[in-house]
C-alpha cells in the first residue's frame, strides 16, 4: 500500500508539471512504444506461447499487430484530434466565440484480464498516453510470461514517472481500487467489474468498464450455412473460446440443424485436425481451475462432438454440445472456452424473446440472407455491439467503438474514440472586452424580454 500510494504521487507530481500536455512529446512516446514493442517481438511470442499456447499467426493477429495498428492510428491523428473544435455561438452571446478543448483526467489506472494479455493491457494505454494522462497499469497475474514482457517494454519505453506497470493480484488490485485516479479503465468479468464501479464511486470516479457475458449466434434457415459454419468456428476457437467477443451459444433454424452440425465438425477437422489438442495452432486453457470449470458445463449434456481435456497441459478440445435447452446451466454463465451448446428454433421471435430476457450481451451475430430479417433482428435486440454474417470482425475495425452496454459494459473504446474517452470534453466560452452589450444586465427592460421570446424559440 505505502509503495503503491509513493508511485502514485510521483506521478501527480509529474502530471502537475504539465510535461504531458505536449501533443509532440505524447507522439514521441508512441513512436517509441512502437519500436520497444518491434524489439521485443519474439519475447512477446514466446510469453503469449507460454501463457496461452498461441501460435505466432494468433499471438500476431490478435495481440502484437492490433496493438501497433492503434499506435499506428494514434501516432497519425492525434495533433488533428487534440485540435479545439469551434463550435457556433447563438446570437444572444454576440459577441463570443465559443470552443471545444480536450484535457486529459490526469491520473489514470487500467486493470486488464488474461486473455489478450498483451493487446487488452496496451491498448488503452495507447488511448490513456495519447491524452496525455500518467498511467498506472495492472497486467494479468494468470499470464506471468506477458506481464513480465509488458513491464520491460514500459520500463523501456517511458519513465516511470509517466507510465509504470504495477504487477499482483486481487489484493494489489484492490490496494490500487482504493486510491484516488481521475480515470479507471477496466477490462474483466462483470462481477469484478461490480467491484471495481463500488471502489471508483467513493471518488465519483468515471470508469470505462469492459466486462463480458453471453453472445447469441444465430443461423437462420436461409444462408450459407458452409460459410456460417466455417466463420463460426474460427470465432468460437480463437484463443480456443477465451474472448469476451465469441459467439457463446448457437441458435440454429431446426430445417437446417443436422447440415450445420455437421459443416461445424468438419471445420473443427480442416482447421485443427482430428487432434486439436496437440495441434500447435490450437491455443490452451489459461489453468487447471479454468479447466475444472469447463468441464463442470458438460455435466448433463449431448457431447455432439469432442469433450476431451487434459488438465496437465492445460488442453481443452474443441466441443459441441446438442440437446441443450434454455433451462440448461450452460445457458446461465459466460462458457468463456471452446464449447459451443447449439439450440434449434422454429421462430426467429422465440430467440429474440430469449435474448432479450437476459442480460445485455457484448455482440450478437445473425446470419440470414434476407435484408429485411437482418434489420429486424438488428432492431429488435440490443448488445455492446453486433455484426451480420459475421462473428469477432468488429472488434478489429478501430474506426468502429468498441464497448458493452449494461451487464457486458460501459463506454467505449478504439481509435479516435480511445482519445475521447482519455480525455475530458471542456467547453470554452471567450468574449472580447472591447465593448459589453448592456441588455443582459438589470434593471430588466420590457422590450429586451420580447427579443429574448424571438430569439428564445
Ligand atoms: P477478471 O475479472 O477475473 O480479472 C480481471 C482483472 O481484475 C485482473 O487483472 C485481476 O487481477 C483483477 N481482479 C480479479 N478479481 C478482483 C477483485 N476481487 N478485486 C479487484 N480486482 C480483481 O477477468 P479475467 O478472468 O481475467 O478475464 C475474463 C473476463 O473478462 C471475461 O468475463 C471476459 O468476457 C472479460 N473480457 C472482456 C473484454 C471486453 O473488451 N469487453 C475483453 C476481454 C475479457
Amino acid at each position: 500500500m505505502k509503495k503503491t500510494n509513493e508511485t502514485i504521487n510521483v506521478q501527480s507530481q509529474y502530471f502537475d508539471s504539465h510535461a504531458t500536455l505536449d501533443i509532440n512529446f505524447r507522439i514521441k512516446h508512441l513512436k517509441k512504444l512502437k519500436q520497444s514493442i518491434k524489439n521485443h517481438e519474439n519475447e512477446l511470442f514466446a510469453a503469449l506461447k507460454a501463457d496461452l499456447g498461441k501460435s505466432e499467426f494468433e499471438a500476431f493477429s490478435t495481440e502484437i499487430g492490433m496493438v501497433q495498428l492503434e499506435l499506428t492510428k494514434h501516432i497519425q491523428n492525434l495533433k488533428k484530434w487534440a485540435r479545439p473544435r469551434k463550435v457556433p455561438t447563438p446570437i444572444f452571446a454576440f459577441p463570443s466565440t465559443s470552443r471545444i478543448f480536450r484535457q486529459p483526467y490526469g491520473k489514470v489506472l487500467i486493470i486488464s484480464p488474461f486473455n489478450f494479455p498483451f493487446m487488452l493491457a496496451l491498448t488503452p494505454l495507447i488511448g490513456a498516453v495519447s491524452a496525455g494522462n500518467v498511467v498506472v497499469l495492472k497486467p494479468s497475474e494468470f499470464t506471468p510470461h506477458t506481464a513480465a514482457a509488458i513491464e520491460k517494454i514500459i520500463k523501456e519505453t517511458f519513465n516511470k514517472k509517466h507510465v509504470i506497470v504495477v504487477q499482483g493480484g486481487v489484493e494489489i488490485s484492490q490496494d490500487l481500487l482504493a486510491q484516488r485516479w481521475d480515470k479507471i479503465f477496466f477490462t474483466g468479468s462483470s462481477r469484478v467489474g461490480k467491484i471495481v464501479l463500488k471502489a471508483a464511486a467513493q471518488n465519483l470516479t468515471p470508469v470505462i468498464l469492459e466486462l463480458g457475458g453471453k453472445n447469441p449466434v444465430v443461423v437462420d434457415k436461409d444462408t450459407n450455412l458452409k460459410i456460417a459454419a466455417r466463420r463460426i468456428i474460427w470465432g468460437k476457437l480463437l484463443n480456443a473460446g477465451q474472448s469476451c467477443v465469441a459467439p457463446d451459444y448457437l441458435f440454429v433454424h431446426s430445417e437446417v440443424s443436422e447440415k450445420l452440425l455437421l459443416l461445424m465438425k468438419q471445420m473443427i477437422e480442416q482447421f485443427f485436425t482430428e487432434h486439436p489438442n496437440t495441434n500447435s495452432d490450437f491455443p490452451k486453457i489459461v489453468n487447471e481451475i479454468a479447466i475444472g470449470r469447463l468441464t463442470k458445463l458438460l455435466d448433463d449434456t449431448n457431447i455432439y462432438y469432442g469433450g476431451n481435456f487434459d488438465k496437465g497441459d492445460k488442453h481443452f478440445s474443441p466441443t459441441i454440445l446438442t440437446g441443450v435447452n434454455m433451462e440448461s446451466p450452460i445457458m446461465k454463465e459466460e462458457i468463456f472456452g471452446p464449447i459451443l451448446p447449439v439450440l434449434t428454433f422454429e421462430n426467429i421471435d422465440e430467440v429474440i424473446t430469449f435474448i432479450n430476457a437476459g442480460e445485455k450481451p457484448l455482440s450478437v451475430y445473425y446470419f440470414s440472407e434476407n435484408k429485411k430479417k437482418q434489420k429486424e433482428f438488428l432492431q429488435k435486440t440490443y448488445s455492446g455491439d453486433a455484426a451480420i454474417n459475421e462473428v469477432v470482425l468488429h472488434f478489429t475495425n478501430f474506426s468502429l467503438p468498441f464497448g458493452g452496454v449494461g451487464y457486458s459494459g460501459m463506454g467505449s473504446y478504439h481509435g479516435k474514440r480511445s482519445f475521447e474517452v482519455f480525455s475530458h470534453e471542456r467547453s470554452v466560452i471567450k468574449t472580447t472586452t472591447k465593448f459589453d452589450l448592456p441588455l443582459r444586465y438589470p434593471p430588466y427592460k420590457k422590450w429586451v424580454l420580447k427579443l429574448l421570446r424571438v430569439l428564445f424559440r
